[in-house]
C-alpha cells in the first residue's frame, strides 16, 4: 500500500484581520515546528495573502487561497487569477468548496475549469466534494461525489490528480458541529480511492484525501486514524491556535 503523508489545511473562510492573523500565524509556526512529517497549510482571504507570504515564507507552513478564477486574465472584474496567487507565493488553492457551489452557483464544470487553471499556473488545487443531508438520506452520496470527481477527471485526465489534493466534505457536517463518524468518512474516502483506481491505481494510492466537516481537537485523531483519511480541511477550528495546533498534532503518525 502506498504510504501517504498527512496534510492539515486550514480554511479561514471570511475571517481575520491583520492583527489577529499575525498572532495566529506566529502561534501555528512556533507550536508545530516539531511536526516534521505533517504538512500544514492555511487558506486565507485574498487581502491577507501578502501577510501570509511575509510571515510564513521560509517556514514549514504553506499558504494558499480559497477560490480562483477559471480565466487566465482579462475583463473579469472582482476575480483573481491563478498567476496572481502564484505571485503571492501560494502553494494551494481550494476549489469547489460547498459554500462556493451552493452560494455562488459554481457547478462541477466550473469547478473543473478552476482546477485546471490552478494547475496550469503551478498551484496544487484542493478539490472539495461532498453530499448534502438530503442526498445522503436519499442514498445517493456516492453518485453525487462521483459526479463531482468525474467532471474534473474528464476535463483534465486522471493523471492531473497526481498533483492535487482531494477533500471529502459532507455538506451537512460543515460548520454544523456534526462530524461524520470515522467509519462514515472512511467509507466515502475508500469509494473515492476505488473510483480513481479504476483509471489509475498508482495515482489513487498516492492521492491525499482529506476529511473536512467540524473537525476539532477532540475528534481529529480518530478520523485521521482511518486508513484512507490523510488529514483534514479545517474551517472554524483553524481560527483558534490551540485547536488548530492540536489537530496538526493529531495528524502525527
Ligand atoms: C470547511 O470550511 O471546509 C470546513 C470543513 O468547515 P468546518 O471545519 O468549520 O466544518
Amino acid at each position: 500500500m502506498a504510504r501517504r503523508s498527512k496534510l492539515v489545511a486550514g480554511n479561514w473562510k471570511m475571517h481575520g484581520s491583520t492583527a489577529q492573523n499575525q498572532g495566529l500565524l506566529n502561534a501555528v509556526i512556533s507550536r508545530t515546528v516539531e511536526l516534521k512529517e505533517v504538512g500544514i497549510a492555511v487558506s486565507v482571504p485574498y487581502p491577507y495573502l501578502a501577510q501570509a507570504q511575509s510571515v510564513l515564507a521560509n517556514t514549514h507552513v504553506s499558504w494558499g487561497a480559497q477560490n480562483v478564477s477559471q480565466h487566465e486574465k482579462g475583463a473579469y472584474t472582482g476575480e483573481v487569477s491563478a498567476a496572481m496567487l502564484v505571485d503571492f507565493g501560494c502553494r494551494y488553492v481550494i476549489v469547489g468548496h460547498s459554500e462556493r457551489r451552493a452560494l455562488y452557483g459554481e457547478d462541477s464544470h466550473t469547478v473543473a475549469l478552476k482546477f485546471r487553471a490552478a494547475q496550469a499556473a503551478g498551484l496544487i488545487p484542493i478539490l472539495c466534494v461532498g453530499e448534502t443531508l438530503d442526498q445522503r438520506d436519499a442514498g445517493i452520496t456516492e453518485q453525487v461525489v462521483a459526479e463531482q470527481l468525474d467532471t474534473v477527471v474528464e476535463l483534465t485526465g486522471v493523471s492531473a490528480l497526481a498533483k492535487a489534493v482531494l477533500a471529502y466534505e459532507p455538506v451537512w457536517a460543515i460548520g454544523t458541529g456534526k462530524t461524520a463518524t470515522p467509519q462514515q468518512a472512511q467509507d466515502v474516502h475508500a469509494f473515492i480511492r476505488r473510483r480513481i483506481a479504476a483509471n489509475d491505481s498508482v495515482v489513487a494510492g498516492e492521492l491525499q484525501v482529506l476529511y473536512g466537516g467540524s473537525v476539532k481537537a477532540s475528534n481529529a485523531a480518530e478520523l485521521f486514524g482511518m486508513p484512507d483519511i490523510d488529514g483534514g480541511l479545517i474551517g472554524g477550528a483553524s481560527l483558534v491556535a490551540d485547536e488548530f495546533v492540536a489537530i496538526c498534532d493529531a495528524a502525527k503518525n
